[in-house]
């Protein structure tokens, strides 16, 4: 039986990147994944992919709604959805592949097949032929990801009523596409459809869509889908079945007047979160416990129960994101090495890449409030931007919370264009604990959207903004 130092079970964002970092520091790793490919949730069926399709919809809305008026003539555009699916088909190859070729880099043996726990030091690996093999390791990292979620009583049919996975290789524009949840998924996948000529309808349970982010990106990113891709929303509305029948699907929700509510369409996106994914691992047989709703328990230090397990990402509790994954495979590795790690949970940025972006950081508003912290709020809208103007992206705004009488940033949140990458700058403020000041006083290209950043933390510091 072949032994290995730390073995890594599960190829996510989570898993291949503690595993590249166990190597860095010198531990004889093995990463174990049942899929064909390596990568996760994130490169196959997640990030990657659906950040491809928004891409490619975005050019082609762009290319309708907005080439004329920067003068631009373009006639008859039309839209291949095969070809466009297969290109992100391309985009995901090519960034599994690098993956790959990081394995051998780092001299990670990878072995393809179901990883289960014999006992806490074994692990049996069974093959897609069905052959079996076991390795011993002296310390595992357990990072299986998550699933797609579903609610009682609904059936994912996988056909017409469907998950993120079916869709990401939908071969044609659904005429009606209701969406079941109006959270990360159903916003970024609902803006693909709908770019394409798609109406798209969100039932959502509660009274706003992206309702953990600070409340005021919901209400304007709600208004802008609703202006810009015709989104209708049904907040507040309990979905309490769905049933396909030929090409037609119908969605019943009761409203928050205790009201019946029927939707049909031709595709049901249900999109109501994800669940962690343990199915065979054989918990059991090593003793890692899980809470009261499967997710594997940890300590501050990532460790299971079991003194040489340790678990990571999305099985783990806390935000479900690539990015907190890979932080946290970083975090194991160190800790297994003996160094003193730290992640600042508060810290880990959240971004829907809808148009435009949404991107948020640190506390909300409510948070601040429920904590009774005492807080001054500066924003700067995108319509008072020379970039945005030049691109013709004036919708949305920079808002910054600071501590009314320290002025330390505690909050960033915006909505508009290049978001997800201007939510970096909220980041490194606060890791460093800057003022709002701090920032206003540091000298920000022009034109740029970054500016925006610089004029919101003028506004919280002293009310004085420049361009407005
Ligand atoms: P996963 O990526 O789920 O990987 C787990 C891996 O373990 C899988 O490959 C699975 O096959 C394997 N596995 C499971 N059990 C076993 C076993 N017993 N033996 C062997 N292998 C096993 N997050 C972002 O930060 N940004 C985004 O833009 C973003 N977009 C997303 C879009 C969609 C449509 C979806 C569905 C998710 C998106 N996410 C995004 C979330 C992100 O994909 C996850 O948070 C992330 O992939 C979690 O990483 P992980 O390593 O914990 O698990
Ligand atoms: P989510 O938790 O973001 O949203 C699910 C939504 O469904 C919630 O708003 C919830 O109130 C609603 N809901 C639940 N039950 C309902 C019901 N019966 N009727 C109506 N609405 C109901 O989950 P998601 O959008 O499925 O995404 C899953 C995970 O994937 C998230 O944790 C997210 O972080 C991650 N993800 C991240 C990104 C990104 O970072 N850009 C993109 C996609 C997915």
């Amino acid at each position: 039986m072949e032994k290995f130092d730390v073995t890594v079970i599960g190829s996510g964002p989570g898993g291949y990147v503690a595993a590249i970092r166990c190597a860095q520091l010198g531990m004889k790793t093995a990463l174990i994944e049942k899929y064909p490919s390596l990568g996760g949730t994130c490169l196959n069926v997640g990030c990657i992919p659906s950040k491809a399709l928004l891409d490619s919809t975005e050019h082609y809305h762009k290319a309708v709604h907005q080439f004329a008026d920067h003068g631009i003539e373009v006639k008859n555009v039309k839209v291949d959805l095969p070809k466009m699916i297969e290109r992100k088909r391309g985009v995901v190859k090519a960034t599994v592949a690098g993956i790959d070729y990081l394995m051998k880099k780092n001299k990670i043996t990878v072995l393809a097949g179901h990883g289960s726990f014999v006992n806490k030091n074994t692990i049996e690996i069974t093959k897609a032929d069905g052959n079996k093999e076991q390795i011993e390791s002296a310390k595992t990292i357990i990072a299986t990801g998550s699933k797609p979620a579903s609610l009682p009583g609904i059936e994912i049919d996988k056909k017409r009523i469907i998950t993120s996975t079916e869709a990401l290789e939908l071969q044609e524009i659904p005429k009606h596409m209701i969406i079941i949840g109006g959270g990360v998924i159903g916003l970024e996948l609902g803006s693909v459809y709908a770019r394409l000529g798609a109406k798209v309808s969100v039932v959502e349970f509660m009274d706003s869509i992206i309702a953990t982010m600070d409340r005021g990106l919901g209400k304007e990113l709600q208004r802008l889908l609703k202006k810009d891709l015709g989104f209708e929303f049904y907040l507040k509305h309990k979905v309490t079945g769905v049933s396909a029948k030929a090409k037609e699907v119908t969605v019943s929700a009761d409203n928050d007047k205790g009201e019946k509510v029927e939707l049909k369409g031709d595709y049901c996106l249900v999109a109501v979160g994800r669940k962690t994914y343990t199915e065979n691992l054989g918990l059991d047989k090593a003793g890692v416990k899980v809470d009261n709703r499967g997710r594997i328990e940890t300590d501050e230090h990532l460790k299971t129960n079991v003194d040489n397990i340790y678990a990571i990402g999305d099985v783990i509790k806390g935000a479900m994101l690539a990015h907190k994954a890979e932080e946290e495979g970083v975090f194991v590795a160190e800790t297994i090495a003996g160094q003193k790690p730290h992640i600042n949970y508060n810290l880990i940025p959240g971004v829907v890449y809808t148009w435009p972006e949404v991107a948020s950081v640190g506390f909300t508003e409510e948070q601040l409030k429920e904590q009774g912290k005492k807080y001054k709020v500066g924003s700067f809208p995108f319509k008072a931007s020379g970039r945005a103007r030049a691109s013709m992206d004036t919708d949305g705004f920079v808002k910054v919370l600071a501590d009314e009488a320290t002025d330390e940033i505690l909050g960033v949140h915006m909505i508009g264009p290049r978001c997800a990458d201007m939510i970096a700058e909220g980041v490194v403020a606060m890791e460093y604990r800057a003022s709002a000041e701090d920032i206003a006083r540091m000298s920000h290209a022009h034109p740029t959207f970054t500016e925006n950043m610089k004029e919101a933390c003028l506004d919280a510091t002293a009310k004085r903004p420049i361009h407005l």
